[in-house]
């Protein structure tokens, strides 16, 4: 499937300048994301300093600053954001993006690189000298840290067991696996967890080749990369839905990917209004995901001459089918919900055995804009003698933003933008962190020195017969 044609060259200054108007004329997120966000203090000082002195923002500052915006979506105008994103990719089509960041937006690539010679690559970059150098070629921060290369990468975890190919005649529930290229190339142990937790759950578990979610090129404005890898992956999951496939994300940021942004417009398009009957007169979206949530049952009904401008599927993905956006959309879940759902309806296994750990969850920002609770907490709960407590109240962003923490001149804000979290885990002292983010794995893993495990390794750990154990320190990583 290929994408269509892209809309007419946007003018990436105007957009921005718009941005400003927009967020200065409301005034709201000055002071309630003064220092949980690097975007805001920066349109703000560029609008004052225009109005103390005349002097407007130029070109490189408007793209600086969107660029400081790491789509947290801490803010409350999902229009600002995507405006955000629209002014990047709109300089990134004009002016181009730096090879250094190219090379770095494509995790999978990176992982595939650096993966297959491990012990030599953790050697090299352990080594002071040569760590720099290599760091320097793969643009990355000299003293960002990354977890050790696993010998074996879940790719080939996967052939191995045979699971990238169809299980034949499978009974029971189908999922496939969307790992994400963190857990595969830099956390396997995590990807591997998962599908031993969702097997031992009595799932028919499939892992075919999968394309990145597109996050990162997304964040970094590279629509031509997004949209080919969205391409891919739709391509395979909408097939997989088709037969009777549901599909799990163990990153939150893969499932926000593929069920929200991939999807929003998509109940707009002429394609899905066939598809209902709707007719001339009005437009027809199941309740909730006109707002991006997932339907609800039931119709919403708006009237078309009032709102055919507005409600429409115009957004970044509407060049792939929407009937494909939406296909895979509604089938999309978070593992933990997915296996909180099943544990409800009574399916799953018998018990956990005693694993005895004070954890606190942190639960990142992507799963938090998707509003499906805390379902890992609810199942963390269920082990016994584990005393997971989560992190409440004003959640501030861990700060790496994907891979925006590892570029070279976005590390140090990163971790400026982090500092309040981690204070305030430094203040409760927990033996361990368990969240469902490896991105904010590695920041944690940078910053502090507690362990971090996703939680379903947590959970697989309390699978086993005798779980009593402290999660392993974290592996030993290559010093800057
Ligand atoms: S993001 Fe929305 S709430 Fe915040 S300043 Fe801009 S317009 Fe106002
Ligand atoms: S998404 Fe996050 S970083 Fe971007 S403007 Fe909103 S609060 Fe700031």
């Amino acid at each position: 499937m290929k994408a269509k044609d892209s809309p007419p060259a946007a003018v990436p200054e105007e957009i921005a300048r718009r941005i400003i108007r927009d967020c200065a004329d409301c005034d709201c997120c000055r002071p309630i994301l003064d220092e949980a966000c690097l975007f805001f203090p920066e349109l703000y000082r560029l609008h004052d300093r225009e109005m103390e002195t005349g002097r407007k923002p130029s070109s490189d500052e408007l793209r600086g600053m969107v660029e400081k915006c790491n789509f947290c979506a801490l803010c409350p105008c999902p229009n600002i954001r995507a405006d955000i994103i629209r002014a990047k990719t709109a300089f990134v089509a004009r002016d181009g993006l730096p090879p250094r960041v190219r090379l770095i937006e494509d995790v999978a690539r990176l992982g595939r690189i650096c993966g297959a010679f491990p012990r030599m690559t953790d050697r090299l970059l352990s080594s002071p000298r040569m760590g720099k150098r290599l760091k320097r070629w793969l643009g990355i921060h000299s003293e960002r840290r990354l977890p050790a290369f696993s010998k074996e990468n879940f790719l080939a975890w996967v052939r191995k067991r045979g699971l990238d190919r169809k299980p034949q005649a499978a009974e029971g529930r189908r999922v496939v696996y969307f790992a994400g290229c963190t857990a595969t190339y830099l956390f396997p142990e995590v990807a591997r967890s998962t599908v031993e937790v969702l097997q031992a759950w009595g799932l028919t578990v499939f892992c075919p080749p999968l394309s990145c979610c597109g996050m990162p090129s997304f964040l970094e404005g590279d629509r031509e990369f997004t949209l080919r890898a969205a391409a891919q992956n739709l391509a395979v999951l909408s097939a997989a839905v088709e037969e009777g496939y549901d599909i799990l994300c163990s990153c939150p940021t893969c499932s926000f990917m593929l069920r929200g942004l991939l999807a929003e417009g998509a109940y707009f398009s002429e394609a899905y209004q066939q598809r209902v009957g709707a007719d001339a007169r009005f437009i027809q979206v199941p309740a909730r995901a006109r707002a991006g949530g997932r339907p609800v049952g039931g119709m919403e009904v708006f009237d078309r001459a009032m709102f055919k401008n507005i409600l429409k599927d115009d957004g970044y993905f509407s060049g792939l089918d929407p009937l494909q956006r939406i296909a895979v959309a509604e089938k999309v879940y978070d593992v933990g919900e997915y296996l909180l759902q099943r544990e409800r309806e009574g399916e799953g296994p018998q018990g956990f055995s005693p694993l005895r750990l004070q954890a606190l969850y942190y639960p990142p920002c992507h799963q938090r804009e998707q509003q499906f609770g805390r379902p890992y907490l609810e199942l963390l709960r269920r082990v016994p003698e584990l005393e997971p407590t989560a992190l409440e109240g004003n959640l501030h962003c861990c700060g790496l933003a994907g891979v925006m923490g590892f570029k070279q001149d976005f590390h140090e804000a990163s971790i400026a933008l982090g500092d309040r979290l981690m204070r305030r885990i430094r203040e409760i002292h927990p033996q361990a962190i368990v969240t469902d983010c490896l991105s904010c794995r590695l920041q944690f893993e940078q910053l502090l020195s507690y362990p971090v495990r996703h939680p379903i390794e947590i959970l697989r750990q309390a699978l086993q017969p005798s779980a009593s154990r402290q999660p392993r320190e974290g592996k030993e990583k290559p010093s800057a």
